[in-house]
């Protein structure tokens, strides 16, 4: 998986920054995660296809992580997408795009599957494929707000080509159905196992996303043990009282839930503007969490 911050202001967009906007790429799709004005561009600007867009989950209805979705999807319907694609967010999306689609604002020509997700007082599993999970549970800010979380199933083990010739298994359809976990009999009786010709299984990736909250314990339940949490930092510590006061966490608060989840790595953003160095919040986070980065638009992040 790829993870790419495509806007990390916090509120409005700066020359630098743009609003809350993060893609998880993975081998032939990505998901976006939130959608703030002006996530199009910054679309174009990371080489991303809307056309290989899956789904777009939106954490709440502040108009900096939600305003750019009827752009995107307007879009999506001129690029003539057939694709379906999946909208999930907090309840009021669903009335949101009615609202726009009557007044012919938007234009959704493919097939739209949304879900409104309500309270989620837990981490509960809200989309599901062959390959992963994503699972929300609602966070703490001035009005219900989501955090999300990707986990990659297990993928089978590598393939060992010298071992499977060693054993005297023919190159062909017997490797596939090996690879498959099945067993197969060789010409002269003897039984091949899966396991004799493949590594462990290799244990997926997992990525949590959240923002716009207060600390919170659903916020260390999503980011339990995770490769990489991406967790808002509006503020220093020196603003906490305003922090808690608009629903938002400090760099230090974002360094210890990700020390309490024992997330592996940690990415700040959702940086106020009234912050034109930011390296007070990384110094702050990484006191904490020593493996901590400052989330700048469009970089790449590997998981
Ligand atoms: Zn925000
Ligand atoms: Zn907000």
């Amino acid at each position: 998986m790829k993870v790419i911050p495509l806007g990390t202001s916090s509120g409005k967009p700066t020359l630098r920054r743009s609003v809350s906007a993060l893609a998880v790429a993975r081998e032939a799709e990505w998901l976006l995660f939130d959608c703030g004005e002006g996530t199009q561009t910054q679309v174009v600007r990371a080489g991303l296809s809307p056309s290989r867009l899956t789904a777009v989950f939106i954490t709440h209805l502040h108009g900096d992580h939600f305003n750019g979705v009827a752009g995107l999807l307007s879009t999506m319907g001129m690029d003539r997408r057939t694709r379906d694609l999946i909208l999930a967010g907090p309840a009021g999306i669903r009335e949101y795009l009615e609202v726009l689609q009557r007044l012919r604002v938007v234009f959704v020509t493919y097939p739209l599957e949304l879900k409104e997700l309500n309270s989620l007082t837990s981490p509960s599993a809200v989309y599901e494929t062959l390959q992963y999970t994503v699972t929300a549970a609602g966070l703490d800010h001035r009005l219900f707000a989501l955090g999300y979380r990707i986990d990659e199933r297990p993928r089978p083990g590598r393939f060992d080509v010298d071992r499977a010739r060693d054993l005297g298994v023919p190159e062909g359809p017997l490797w596939g159905r090996l690879q498959a976990g099945e067993e197969v009999r060789l010409d002269n009786g003897r039984l091949i196992r899966s396991p004799d010709v493949l590594g462990s299984p290799r244990p997926g990736k997992s990525v949590a996303y959240c923002l716009d909250t207060r600390p919170c314990a659903n916020s260390v339940k999503l980011a339990q043990g995770v490769d990489l949490l991406i967790h808002e930092a509006t503020f220093t510590d020196e603003f906490a009282v305003e922090a808690r006061q608009y629903g938002h966490s400090t760099a230090a608060q974002a360094a210890r839930t990700a020390l309490d989840a024992g997330a592996k790595r940690l990415v700040i953003t959702h940086f106020s503007t009234r912050f034109a160095d930011l390296s007070p919040l990384l110094e702050e986070a990484r006191a904490i969490f020593p493996d901590t980065i400052l989330a700048q638009d469009l970089m790449e992040i590997e998981v």
